[in-house]
């Protein structure tokens, strides 16, 4: 770690603790005399991945993020949901403690949480991921989300503005006209 001030290598440790579940030091530059703060975290083992195809990837938490904020895009929630909503996900991955995970089982808990947070974020995450095959199929799962709007929290968002709706049927349409398959990004 060089000095962020002086760009020198050599510096000493003044204070050290413990700070969520890493390491906090403060530190002196030897050259320049100025003081900056390090964390150390632990690096948790790998974790890997597996596709519907049976591949294998790293997990990657910029991908995930990236898949979460497209869905959420323009929806009204509050700055931090989606990093929050990852960070979630990924300490449950790792707390886990599994080395392989299906992507499915990543997918699932996406849109478990996006179902409580925001309705058309759930579904843009869930067209995507499910590769809904036809319009039957992604109406089926907004009448369920509909008809369980009883059991939805008072601050779920409002469901559905019709043109949304019709934005996505009309992708849909074009998607199947071209051939063009869609691939899941989990
Ligand atoms: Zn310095």
């Amino acid at each position: 770690m060089n000095c962020p001030y002086c760009g020198y290598s050599e510096d000493k440790v003044i204070d050290s603790r413990e700070a969520g579940g890493g390491i906090r030091r403060r530190r002196q530059c030897l050259k320049c005399g100025s003081r900056f703060t390090t964390y150390e975290r632990l690096q948790p083992a790998s974790l890997f991945v597996i596709k519907k195809d049976q591949r294998r990837e790293e997990f990657d938490r910029d991908k995930l993020l990236a898949g979460i904020r497209k869905a959420c895009e323009k929806r009204p929630l509050p700055t931090g949901t989606v990093d929050k909503l990852v960070d979630d996900i990924e300490a449950e991955l790792y707390q886990g403690g599994k080395a392989e995970i299906p992507s499915a089982v990543i997918g699932d808990m996406v849109m478990e949480r996006l179902k409580r947070l925001d309705h058309i974020a759930y579904i843009r995450f869930a067209s995507v991921y499910r590769e809904f095959a036809d319009i039957t199929t992604l109406k089926q799962e907004v009448d369920t989300l509909l008809s369980a709007g009883a059991e939805t929290s008072p601050s779920q968002l409002p469901l559905l503005p019709t043109e949304e709706l019709g934005v996505v049927k009309s992708r849909r349409a074009r998607r199947k006209r071209g051939r063009v398959k869609i691939r899941s990004r989990t």
